[in-house]
């Protein structure tokens, strides 16, 4: 089992810390062997702790001005437009290839074995727009980074990006040194 710390970024009490860490499902060797997925379903399902987290995240951000939050396909669509909500933003989503029904731009990135590929509506973002990325977990940063690439290829300006799960020893946070990135949980092993 990895060790749970407060986020980096984020004020978050050591309580909300065990709090939110407590309704997340480890689950391991999903969805290949090896891999310990993060679940956040778990935590989701429980209304106290999907409104700490939203609350959470909402506070750091509060007082910036955010257009958009932008979500990842597929588990940044589940709580992103809550705290767009929050925020007095409106919600984009950020999707895999050919599932957006309008003109797109795009952006491929690296995985470990291959290539992928995310799009997002050309009209989604307006020149000047503030956007907050979000996703359930940062791992490498390679999802996060070309997700940032979309936005800036709108002319739009990446306000931050949030996240619940770091895995700080995948350095993700390092490709994003140039942006403002706050997660709630850090795993460091
Ligand atoms: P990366 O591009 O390496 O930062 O990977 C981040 C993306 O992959 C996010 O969309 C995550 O939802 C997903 N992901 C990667 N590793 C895990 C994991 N251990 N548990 C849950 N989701 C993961």
């Amino acid at each position: 089992m990895s060790t749970p710390q407060a986020g980096l970024g984020a004020s978050i009490s050591p309580a909300v810390v065990k709090v939110l860490k407590a309704h997340i499902r480890e689950v391991p060797d999903f969805p290949k062997p090896g891999i310990l997925f993060y679940d956040i379903t778990t935590l989701l399902k429980n209304g106290p702790a999907l409104a700490q987290l939203i609350d959470t995240l909402a506070e750091h951000y509060r007082s910036q001005r955010i257009d958009l939050v932008a979500g990842i396909e597929a588990r940044g669509f589940i709580f992103g437009p809550a705290l767009a909500l929050r925020l007095g933003a409106g919600f984009v989503p950020i999707r895999k290839p050919r599932k957006l029904p309008a003109p797109t731009v795009a952006v491929e990135y690296a995985l470990e074995y291959g290539t992928d590929r995310l799009e997002l509506h050309r009209d989604a973002i307006t020149r000047g727009q503030r956007v907050l990325i979000v996703d359930d977990l940062i791992a490498t940063g390679g999802t996060a980074l070309a997700s940032a690439q979309l936005v800036e290829q709108l002319k739009g300006t990446v306000a931050g990006f949030a996240f619940i799960v770091e895995l700080t020893f995948l350095a993700g946070r390092q490709r994003l040194a140039s942006y403002n990135v706050t997660s709630l949980l850090a795993y460091d092993v």
